[in-house]
């Protein structure tokens, strides 16, 4: 790596929406890297909650405070993603035994496809550990308070979300 150079990591999810334990990744790893890239993964066959660009819009709003910080979006391979753009390590988040099994193997088939990308794990913080997007997804849809679970004021957009559908 020349002088110059940044040291920047992906961090690619759903995010659909982004909960605090996203968001505490995201700082933890803006303390080691030079630049993180949040990737918004476009997914044409899962049925999301919020569009990629309501997402991108959000996470750019929650994030406004970390200068590290870009927030994309992206579809296709991860690898293609991580070629394009000259990036070598990807952030992925551990909260436990079935993470890491899922993890673990897409991992080692990102380092067949090219041994230079390095997947950098970080556990969750126990206060989040049981988090989910789903989770918070589930308790919205039936009419439960999310705030708990989402950055400062995240919670009435989705609620609202299910107000609308
Ligand atoms: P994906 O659909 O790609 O799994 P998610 O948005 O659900 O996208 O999650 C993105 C990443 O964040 C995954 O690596 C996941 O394990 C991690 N993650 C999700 N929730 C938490 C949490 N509460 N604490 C730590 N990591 C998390």
């Amino acid at each position: 790596m020349s002088k110059n150079e940044k040291r920047a990591i992906l961090y690619p999810g759903s995010f659909d929406p982004l909960t605090l334990g996203h968001l505490d990744l995201i700082r933890r790893a803006a303390k080691m890297f030079d630049k993180v890239y949040v990737g918004v993964l476009v997914n044409p066959h899962k049925k999301s909650l919020f569009s990629v660009e309501e997402r991108v819009i959000m996470i750019r709003r929650i994030t406004e405070d970390i200068p590290q910080v870009e927030v994309v979006d992206f579809d296709g391979l991860l690898i293609d993603f991580c070629h394009k753009t000259g990036i070598h390590f990807i952030l992925r988040g551990l909260r436990d035994a079935g993470d890491f099994e899922a993890e673990i193997k897409v991992a080692q088939g990102l380092k067949v496809l090219d041994p230079e990308v390095e997947t950098v794990f970080l556990g969750t913080d126990t206060r989040y550990s049981y988090l989910s997007s789903s989770m918070v997804r589930e308790v919205a849809a039936g009419g439960g308070d999310v705030s708990a679970f989402l950055p400062e004021g995240e919670a009435p957009l989705v609620a609202a979300k299910y107000k609308a559908l």
